[in-house]
């Protein structure tokens, strides 16, 4: 079996008036780069690369660079391939783009590899340690009307009831946009919302200095945070170990790391508690696997990051199915030893409706796809009603 064709789909969606804020960035649209990879048999894989910049930079990579290189070639050797299309890039390419190029090529390689031998990835990465994954919502960011706050804090009541009645028992919520103390507030509303049985997770996107992130941390302890995503910018090394060391929250970050490499000094380094890879991001499945296995070393926990269409969904279920409990116990309670997905709720049409199958929540819980490779099918329909223009 060879590789015949390589394309690029950069999707896209507006989002109107359901346009929100994280600590970073006002977002008017979803948007997804996903590559679509054929053989001479006629398997067809998919893959997702990026999530957080513009799709086209992701495309020109694997158009003109990477994706030529692959034609002809046996499609079921996607360790092999990795590694010769990362030292061809290391030199110009350890991180971004090219990174998030070869993670949508790795993905697509895993599924067609799956498909070739009728077996999901997640049984070609070992085994699963769970047929249905933990899910927990991702939501609350800040509305246009941020400054607002009767209005603000009457909605997040709102917002985070619903997802109580929907049956999540964990909940991530943006902070960082606004000062320490009304963000306090907004949690403390969020708390009161869900009750004292919902795990509450708090993400800052890398707001904070590392002085400010020690005292959000101080004024969060009495909400029961389970743990603290980006409290500083990735690049902050001592920033991470310091707010590890001086607040009492446990520290969660990597969505924005790359590599085994980048992995290494984020958890080797003494950063995380908690490292969150991005498959879509990191370098796909492949690299997934050697951060798993250095975070095992070094006992910390892995909790993939995914925020991106259908695809990165079910690519984060096939690989989250594969981790084993840390450290292992006779029953896994979640985000002690379990992990857990990432199951974003804003309004995003191509995680909702691009796949055949509709991933839906099952008391709490997401189901992992037995089909072959990722276990989903791409709807043709929604390529074209999604197509950038
Ligand atoms: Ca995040």
């Amino acid at each position: 079996m060879k590789i015949r064709s390589i394309r690029s789909h950069i999707l896209r969606v507006p989002l109107g008036d359901k346009v929100f804020y994280s600590s970073q960035a006002r977002f008017p649209e979803r948007n997804s780069y996903l590559v679509r990879i054929e053989t001479d048999t006629g398997l067809v894989g998919w893959g997702e690369g990026g999530q957080y910049g513009p799709p086209e930079p992701v495309a020109a990579c694997i158009d003109h660079v990477l994706g030529p290189k692959l034609i002809g070639r046996d499609p079921t050797e996607p360790v092999r391939i990795w590694d010769e299309l990362y030292n061809f890039s290391r030199d110009f390419g350890q991180k971004g783009t090219y990174v998030e190029a070869l993670s949508a090529l790795d993905i697509a390689l895993w599924d067609i590899a799956g498909k070739a031998v009728g077996l999901p990835v997640w049984k070609l990465l070992g085994g699963r340690f769970r047929d249905s994954i933990k899910a927990y919502a991702t939501g609350c960011y800040y509305p246009e009307a941020f400054n607002d706050l009767p209005a603000v804090l009457r909605d997040l009541e709102r917002e985070a009831s619903g997802y109580r009645d929907a049956g999540f028992q964990f909940l991530k919520v943006k902070v960082g946009l606004l000062d320490l103390r009304t963000d306090v507030k907004r949690l403390a509303v969020i708390r009161e919302a869900i009750g004292p049985n919902i795990g509450l997770l708090v993400d800052a996107n890398h707001a904070y200095s590392a002085a400010s992130a020690i005292r959000m941390g101080r004024l969060m302890e009495p909400l029961d945070v389970h743990f603290f995503e980006e409290p500083v910018v990735p690049e902050d090394r001592d920033g991470y170990r310091r707010v590890r060391r001086e607040n009492p929250i446990p520290v969660a970050g990597g969505e924005c790391e790359f590599t085994r490499y980048g992995f290494r000094d984020l958890i080797g380094g003494g950063c995380v508690d908690i490292a969150q890879p991005d498959l879509a991001v990191c370098g796909g499945f492949t690299a997934f696997i050697q951060i798993l296995a250095l975070a095992g070393a070094y006992g910390v926990m892995v909790v993939p990051h995914v925020w991106g269409s259908g695809i990165a969904v079910a690519t984060a279920l096939q690989a989250i199915a594969a981790i084993p409990p840390s450290p292992h116990t006779a029953n896994p309670v979640p985000l002690l030893n379990e992990p857990v997905i990432e199951f974003d709720r804003k309004h995003n049409p191509l995680r909702d409706d691009l796949l055949e199958e509709q991933i839906t929540l099952v008391d709490g819980r997401l189901p992992v796809p037995d089909g072959p490779g990722l276990g989903v099918t791409v709807r043709e329909s929604a390529l074209t009603r999604f197509a950038s223009r």
